[in-house]
Formats: C-alpha cells, sequence, structure tokens
C-alpha cells in the first residue's frame, strides 16, 4: 500500500489566544473535513463532546472543547461551522449534529456525508420484482450502510492512516474516558488528525465527476438534521440503527423531490406516504417504517423482546428551534 499521508500535520488547539491564528488559516478554506471526539456521544445527549477537529487539506487542527469551552464556538469556530459555503466532509454527520446543536448552540451546515456518498457510490441494488409494488412490501429498500473503519479499508488503503489507527484501538474502543482524560497522548492526537485526513482521501475516491454533488447535498441536508430535530434521545433502537433511513438520499434525475409525507412512524416518528405502512397497521395506528421494522424484527429474534412496542422509544418530530 501506498503512503498517501506524507506528513501528520496538525495543530492541537488548547489555548485561547491560539485560536485565532488556527480559525483564520481554516477560513482560507472552503472545503474542509470535521469529526468529533467525546465522551459517552454514542447515544445520549448527555454525553460530551470534548475536541473536534477541522482539517483543510494539508493541516489538521484538533480543538480541545474539554478545555476551551464554550467560548471556542461563540469566538468563530460555530460561525465557521454554521458557514453553509464552507463544505465540511463528514462521516454519519448525524450524532455530531446532535451534540452541536443540543450542547454549543451550533447549528452545523454545509455537510457532505460521506457516508452517503458510499453508499451513492456503491449502487447497492433494489430487487427489481418490487419496482411497482406498495412501499410497505419492498423489504429490499431497507439497506446495510457501511461504517467509517470498513470505508477506510476499502477506499482509502493508506498505510499510515490504518497503523495510527490500529495502535490506537484498543485504548479508543476498551476506555470510554479516552477522549475526556488530559494530557492527550501523542497517538491519539495523530488518531484525531488521520481520521480527518481519511475524510480527503475517502472523498477523492468515492467521487465520480462531481455528477453526484447535487443529490449528496441534498441527501446531506436531510441527515443532518434526523437526529437533532429529536426534543429527546434515549435508547431508541429506530434511531441509532446501521440501516439507511428512508427518504434520506434522492432518486436521480432532475428534481430530486421526494414523496408527499404526513404519515408518522410511532418508531423513528418521521413522515412518510401512507403507503409506507401495511394497510392493517394504519387501521390499527401502530406503523412502522420498513427500517423500524426491520430493526423491530431482528431485536425480538435476537432477545425474544419487543422493546418498540413496550413504549421505550418516546420521540416527537420537531423542528431544532434556536
Ligand atoms: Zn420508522
Amino acid at each position: 500500500m501506498a503512503c498517501k499521508t506524507p506528513e501528520l500535520n496538525y495543530m492541537f488547539v488548547d489555548n485561547t489566544t491560539d485560536v485565532p491564528e488556527a480559525l483564520a488559516e481554516i477560513n482560507r478554506h472552503s472545503l474542509l473535513a470535521v469529526h468529533c471526539k467525546g465522551f459517552k456521544l454514542g447515544s445520549r445527549r448527555s454525553g460530551e463532546l470534548t475536541l473536534i477537529t477541522v482539517a483543510t487539506q494539508t493541516k489538521s487542527f484538533i480543538f480541545d472543547v474539554l478545555t476551551l469551552g464554550q467560548c471556542v464556538f461563540d469566538d468563530g469556530l460555530g460561525a465557521i461551522l454554521e458557514d453553509k459555503t464552507k463544505e465540511k466532509l463528514m462521516f454519519n454527520c448525524r450524532r455530531d449534529a446532535d451534540n452541536l446543536f443540543h450542547q454549543q448552540k451550533v447549528q452545523l451546515t454545509g455537510v457532505l456525508d460521506l457516508q452517503l456518498l458510499e453508499f451513492m457510490f456503491s449502487k447497492r441494488e433494489v430487487p427489481k420484482s418490487e419496482e411497482k409494488s406498495r412501499r410497505s412490501s419492498r423489504t429490499g429498500e431497507v439497506q446495510l450502510l457501511k461504517g467509517f473503519r470498513q470505508c477506510i479499508e476499502m477506499y482509502v488503503k493508506d498505510e499510515v492512516i490504518i497503523e495510527v489507527r490500529l495502535r490506537c484501538q484498543r485504548q479508543v474502543l476498551g476506555d470510554s474516558h479516552v477522549w475526556k482524560t488530559r494530557p492527550l497522548s501523542e497517538n491519539l492526537k495523530k488518531y484525531c488528525c488521520v481520521d480527518a485526513s481519511a475524510l480527503f482521501t475517502l472523498y477523492i475516491n468515492l467521487q465520480q465527476d462531481g455528477k453526484d454533488h447535487s443529490r449528496l447535498v441534498i441527501a446531506s441536508d436531510r441527515y443532518v438534521d434526523t437526529f437533532r430535530c429529536l426534543p429527546d434521545i434515549t435508547q431508541g433502537l429506530c434511531v441509532f440503527n446501521p440501516f439507511l433511513p428512508l427518504d434520506i438520499i434522492p432518486e436521480a434525475g432532475d428534481s430530486f423531490e421526494f414523496p408527499e409525507a404526513s404519515t408518522k412512524c410511532i418508531g423513528c416518528l418521521r413522515l412518510f406516504p401512507a403507503d409506507e405502512f401495511p394497510k392493517a397497521q394504519l387501521r390499527n395506528k401502530q406503523r412502522f417504517c420498513r427500517v423500524c421494522a426491520e430493526v423491530k424484527s431482528i431485536f425480538s429474534k435476537a432477545f425474544g423482546i419487543d422493546l418498540i412496542t413496550q413504549g421505550k422509544t418516546r420521540f416527537v418530530q420537531a423542528k431544532p428551534r434556536r
């Protein structure tokens, strides 16, 4: 494997006096990569975002949010993250967008989500037999997303990135406090740096002459809002699952429109056209979209418990308010 990362060029910003220099350099670029780390960010809003890496194609800036506090966002980083003219490469932006909004009051925009780009790039097929059937029957459209590590291994193939990530893997996976402990080791700083660098390589390798750029922008705009528009996040299997949510990526074509949606799934609480649900579910008001139905089915088979209908996912669809 060729080494495509000649240097691990980063600046660790944990002093307010260094913030203006870092932001000035970031502001000279219109394409950035953004990656967040934190403490127990995975499933609950009570988790803590402790680091945010914002990278240009030549240098990563790792902002120590734990040390700098909210002022780093108020002093300019927030404006960059909210500036839609600055395109931000991210991978599965949903959780980071949720945390940035509900903890730092930053409404992330301008995202190009590479988890979605990978899905578009790989052109996963839907069974032909399903094409004309009712939405609720087209279960082949429920498809798995690929994870970040898998995409790095498949599309980035950079030995420096893989080696740095491998070196920290046990620590990162085994210690929930790893991104909250200070001082942060050089290895962990490099880990943040390579994760951001990998986004640029991933983007370059997944682009197909930029022809799907508009679709990616629209899809990422919907994706970024998926979690943060919920007023609360509990242990929602309908929220945290490895499937692509329905009606996120528009069909290829001129209009990029989504079908009119006014019927709510009681799992993920997203709105869908009525034919997303079997007729019996429409009658008894126990409506689960195809993704939630799949998650529910897998969970029930694995644990013999129907968590979702026990009322443990309580979400209300709402737009974020500033
Ligand atoms: Zn649903």
